[in-house]
């Protein structure tokens, strides 16, 4: 190769990396040695400074070089960065700093874990603004580049450090840090799973309201199962199937496509393309769904979509068998109940919000009537998982079963770190 053409694909390569490239490295890319690779960043240096018309300069930073913008110009880079700055951050964007400033320092693969997709893109936004920065590297295969944020962003968001966030719960950051010890295990090929939390427990526990509080707290997506199972009930009740007749929802199925869509943090259940959410609140909605999960074809429907979400993103998934069934593995499970009264007066109160009129004593009878049905079933009944928490919430508010949630979490952290590894591989 000649030297003109390694110089042209010296100053290409600078251009594309943005941040600065070691030296060593310009050397092991262009296949030249160390003083060949300095003779040709200083002829570089001085062919931009020659040219009174260039906008660019050749930086040398601590063994490293990279193409900066010429300082005399900062008048424009900063109105165009200022523009940059007014523009609305995405919920992407917000979710990825939340991650980084609670984890920091943390390496793009880390915050992919916590968020479940790629996050490269956002991050070389969130840098590009000035709101996240690298501030080195860690010392595992691959020397991934460790992100913090910037003090831009705790002027942005009024803090003075990032100890002054609200206190949400370190379970991310304990996961990251297990994530950590595993790269090594992940570069030979052990894909990372998300974070799974399995809430589960029988109906009126509190168990949406608390899944969801929790859900807000450790900026993680939250799956009311239960849906799942009221839209498919309602849906056979719609064409004047029987709920428990394995053939006819059999057929059903086969012609049923069900969506869920996550995005918003607002769960629409879609079946047949329509969100099944206005619904399947309805006590005979609730008895369909308790009729249609007693069959096998149904439960491998909805369990086969949860398995689905649940490898692709971190997330809490309330339901009954969560913990046992759909996600043994969970590294996190709860089981949530309460007195049977104090569930009827919860639902209710719910019923009575949704406009639907009955009496204590017809909800209390429902719901054992559901109890019974959901725990005494073959396949996946309610039943709380050997390694689960039991959270009785009879008398507790949800803030304050959040809050156990929370604690139960760092105690059994504390006390047997193992609680937390997930399948044996990464976390
Ligand atoms: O939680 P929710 O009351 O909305 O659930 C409705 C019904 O769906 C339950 O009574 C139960 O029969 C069924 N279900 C289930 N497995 C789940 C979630 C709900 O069988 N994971």
């Amino acid at each position: 190769m000649s030297y003109t053409e390694d110089m042209a694909k010296l100053e290409a390569l600078l251009f594309v990396a943005g941040d600065p490239i070691a030296i060593d490295d310009i050397g092991t890319l262009l296949e030249i040695s160390r003083d060949e690779a300095l003779g040709m960043l200083e002829q570089l240096k001085r062919r931009y400074q020659r040219d009174p018309l260039s906008g660019i300069v050749l930086r040398e930073i601590e063994g490293a070089a990279t193409l900066a913008t010429n300082p005399g110009l900062s008048n424009t880079i900063e109105a165009y960065y200022g523009k940059i700055r007014e523009q609305k951050l995405t919920d992407a964007a917000y979710e990825t700093l939340a991650v980084v400033a609670y984890n920091a320092p943390a390496t793009r693969a880390e915050i992919e874990t916590v968020r479940g997709v790629n996050s490269d893109s956002v991050v070389a936004r969130l840098i590009e603004r000035g709101l996240v920065r690298e501030v080195g590297t860690l010392e595992t295969p691959g020397r991934p580049a460790l992100l913090d944020v910037t003090e831009q962003f705790l002027l942005d968001f009024g803090l003075q450090s990032t100890r002054d966030l609200p206190p949400v719960d370190l379970m991310m950051y304990d996961t990251l840090t297990k994530f950590t010890q595993q790269t090594t295990k992940e570069s030979q090929g052990v894909a990372p799973k998300p974070l799974v939390i399995a809430i589960d427990g029988p109906s009126g526990a509190g168990k949406s309201t608390v899944a969801r509080l929790l859900s807000e707290h450790l900026g993680i997506l939250c799956l009311d199962t239960g849906a799942m199972y009221r839209a498919l009930g309602y849906k056979a009740l719609q064409q004047g199937l029987e709920p428990s007749d394995p053939e006819a929802i059999r057929a059903m199925l086969a012609e049923t496509t069900m969506e869920i869509d996550l995005s918003d943090r607002v769960q629409r259940t879609l079946i047949d393309g329509t969100d099944a959410a206005p619904y399947i609140r309805t006590p005979e909605a609730s008895r369909a769904a308790s009729d249609i999960s007693v069959l096998p074809v149904c439960r491998d429907y909805c369990v086969r979509i949860q398995r689905e979400l649940g490898k692709r993103q971190a997330l809490i998934l309330e339901g009954r068998d969560i913990g046992t069934y759909v996600f043994p593995d969970a590294p996190v499970k709860f089981f949530v109940t309460a007195s049977p009264e104090v569930r009827a007066q919860r639902r209710l109160k719910d019923l009575e919000k949704a406009g639907t009129h009955t009496t204590l004593e017809e909800v209390l009878k429902e719901i054992e009537e559901r109890d019974r049905q959901d725990s005494g079933r073959e396949l996946a009944p309610t039943k709380q998982a050997d390694d689960a928490i039991l959270i009785d919430t009879s008398d507790m508010n949800a803030t304050s079963v959040v809050d156990a949630m929370i604690s139960a979490i760092r105690d059994n952290e504390r006390e047997q770190p193992a609680w937390r590894s997930y399948g044996g591989g990464c976390v």
